[in-house]
């Protein structure tokens, strides 16, 4: 945890909550040791969605789908959502979800490697949200901005990883340097590239949210 645990306690005693589905939809999730984002993150979703009221938005990294629903349920606009996952369990039951929470003819849900599936793919989208392999985000990165609107906004969830991205390389474990190197270099383009506004948030494990203020972005 990057951010003192009792605070984040208290800041999460204050949140009002989700609906039934969604809490159902998590407390099975967390039974089945299926990684979605945090209750501050969902918080933090929920008002950069208020904000920004996204038409189209783009996920990397359904799991089991409770990201989806809750864009889908708390954007104040009438949205399409297209998410990805590549794992061949969790997609069965990310589809039973979007059933139960009647969103199904509002999410897509594109089976196979992110790095492929998004090639594939037309813009613009409005909203872009990063949750899938930390060590991929800087490969995702050209086909993201490619596919996110001027205007539109990045979030990339995860990217503080625990702390563990501000000790030196030799500090980190042997197996987790690739990710934290990549990481690095992930966020140093994010706040390095022109045309490309971004904060980097200790919300969660870290989000960094991204503004593409250009047409044409060279990384
Ligand atoms: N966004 C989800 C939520 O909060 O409900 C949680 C996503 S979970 C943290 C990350 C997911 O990304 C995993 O289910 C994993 O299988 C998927 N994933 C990882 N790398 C991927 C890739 N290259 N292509 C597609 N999915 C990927």
């Amino acid at each position: 945890m990057i951010v003192d645990e009792r605070l984040v306690t208290y800041i999460n005693s204050l949140d009002t909550g989700n609906t039934a589905m969604l809490d159902q939809i998590e407390r099975e999730a967390t039974a089945d040791y299926v990684p979605i984002i945090r209750k501050e993150m969902q918080s933090f979703l929920k008002f950069l969605l208020a904000m920004k009221k996204p038409a189209r938005i783009l996920e990397v990294g359904t799991a089991v789908g409770f990201s989806a629903i809750l864009m889908a349920e708390y954007d104040p606009v009438p949205c399409q959502i297209t998410t990805i996952e590549n794992y061949e369990k969790r997609i069965p039951i990310a589809r039973e979800n979007f059933k139960r929470a009647g969103k199904e003819a509002q999410i897509a849900l594109l089976e196979g490697d992110a790095a492929e599936v998004l090639k594939t793919l037309e813009g613009p989208y409005d909203f872009i949200f990063m949750d899938a392999a930390k060590g991929q985000y800087i490969h995702f990165l050209p086909d993201a901005l490619r596919l996110l609107r001027t205007g539109g906004v990045l979030v990339s969830d995860n990217v503080l990883q625990d702390g563990d991205i501000i000790e030196s390389h030799y500090a980190v474990e042997r197996r987790n340097r690739t990710i934290y190197k990549r990481m690095r270099e992930y966020l140093y383009v994010l706040k390095h590239t022109d045309g490309l506004l971004t904060s980097i948030v200790p919300v969660g494990d870290g989000a960094a949210v991204t503004v593409k203020q250009k047409d044409t972005i060279c990384l």
